[in-house]
């Protein structure tokens, strides 16, 4: 039968892991720390399932969980979202951004994409028989050209998808490029899909300028956040979107039929674990020494560094080391140096090739320090 995704592969996450693993590299590929996350955490849920949470819980949510949902968006951003109408628990950030792309695409929309981006966006647009309209981010400073989505923008626009902290080039958004796409669509209805994975990844100072401070934005956004990045467990999966009423009971009606809702116990262990701030509000000091000491590690190599604000990644230009493009440099750091790594160019519609790729450094110091040993020779 034709296939629906006929130009998708193994995703570029997938692949090299596999290769990092058969060489037995250190892998600073795929993005997930390779460290624990708290104990506190894995008690809270080991509780939940032995005090009986193990059914399934209410479709959107459990209320606590959605609560402190609620509760950590006003404290942070200073927006009050209704938990039993705004707030929907997720079988992570992924099941969150494929259900907003089904709820409000339908066939032959455009939903605007700004390369580089994650590479889960389009597949999800096409799925949904929507068309991806990519706009480049401005090539070297990644920085959104409003120039360029101004003009990117048509009736058949339904969605614009944005990203910051930015996967994979470690930009964040300012307030004022935030406002400036208010701005943008304030005279249309246009609506906005905010991926805020690494909302608590910022680094030297900076603020997370989510959708939900931008009341133009928050109008008409859905924001999507993970608990997997948050709180080092990407492999439990739990994500959650906030969204007007209006938007959540879109949403909620795709999210019923295509997960019904997301496991139990994990959902009663997050709840407990969030009432206490502390572990998100000390993860821009826990990433920015990591990002620090891979920094410092690479400085004087022929890696040359580019800014890393938020996320836990780092790109570097591999230009005077190599004239391998950008994929076969990946396979042959893996192969070769033994540390496994990602090109840019597959986070790019045309596979634009700016010989940069990108490092994880979600990673226990020891494991830096081995990879750096091994980049610093080259
Ligand atoms: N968006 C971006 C930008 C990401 O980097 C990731 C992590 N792979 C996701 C979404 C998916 O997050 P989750 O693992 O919670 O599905
Ligand atoms: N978000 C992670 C990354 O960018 C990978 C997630 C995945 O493997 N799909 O590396």
């Amino acid at each position: 039968f034709p296939s629906k995704l006929p130009h998708v592969g193994t995703t570029i996450f997938t692949v090299m892991s596999a290769l990092a693993t058969e060489h037995k590299a250190v892998n600073l590929g795929q993005g997930f720390p390779d460290f624990e996350c708290a104990p506190e955490l894995v008690n809270a849920v080991t509780a939940a399932m032995q005090a009986g949470h193990n059914q399934y819980p209410p479709m959107p949510g459990i209320p606590a969980l959605r609560e402190a949902v609620a509760h950590k968006i006003q404290a942070l951003h200073g927006r009050a979202y209704n938990p039993n109408t705004e707030i929907t628990i997720t079988a992570g950030a992924t099941q969150a951004i494929i259900t907003a792309i089904l709820a409000i695409v339908h066939p032959g929309d455009e939903v605007i994409v700004l390369d580089p981006c994650y590479d889960s966006y389009v597949p999800n647009i096409e799925l949904a028989g929507g068309k991806a309209v990519r706009v480049p981010l401005t090539p070297g400073t990644f920085r959104p050209d409003f120039a360029k989505i101004s003009a990117a923008i048509t009736p058949r626009t339904r969605a614009i998808l944005i990203n910051s902290p930015h996967n994979p080039s470690a930009t964040i958004w300012t307030a004022e490029e935030m406002r400036q796409l208010e701005d943008l669509l304030a005279p249309t209805d246009i609506l906005l899909i905010s991926d805020e994975v690494y909302e608590h990844m910022v680094f030297d100072g900076a603020e997370h300028q989510s959708a939900a401070r931008f009341p133009g934005l928050a109008a008409r956004a859905f924001i999507v956040s993970s608990f997997g990045k948050t709180f080092h467990v990407t492999g439990w999966k739990v994500g959650t979107v906030a969204a007007p009423a209006a938007l959540t009971a879109e949403f909620r009606k795709v999210h019923q039929f295509n997960v019904f809702t997301v496991n139990t116990p994990m959902q009663h262990g997050l709840a407990a674990y969030l009432q206490d701030p502390t572990p998100y509000l000390q993860l821009p000091a826990f990433y920015q020494a990591k990002r620090d000491l891979f920094r410092e590690g690479l400085a004087g190599s022929r890696f040359k560094l580019l800014p890393s604000t938020g996320s836990y990644f780092q790109c570097v230009d591999i230009s005077a080391i190599s004239d391998l493009n950008e994929a076969d440099f990946c396979q042959w750091l893996t192969r070769e140096v033994g540390v496994a790594a990602i090109p840019l160019s597959a986070f790019y519609g045309d596979g634009f090739d700016q010989r940069v790729v990108r490092f994880c450094f979600a990673k226990k110091d020891e494991t830096l320090r081995a990879a750096l040993e091994r980049l610093r020779k080259l």
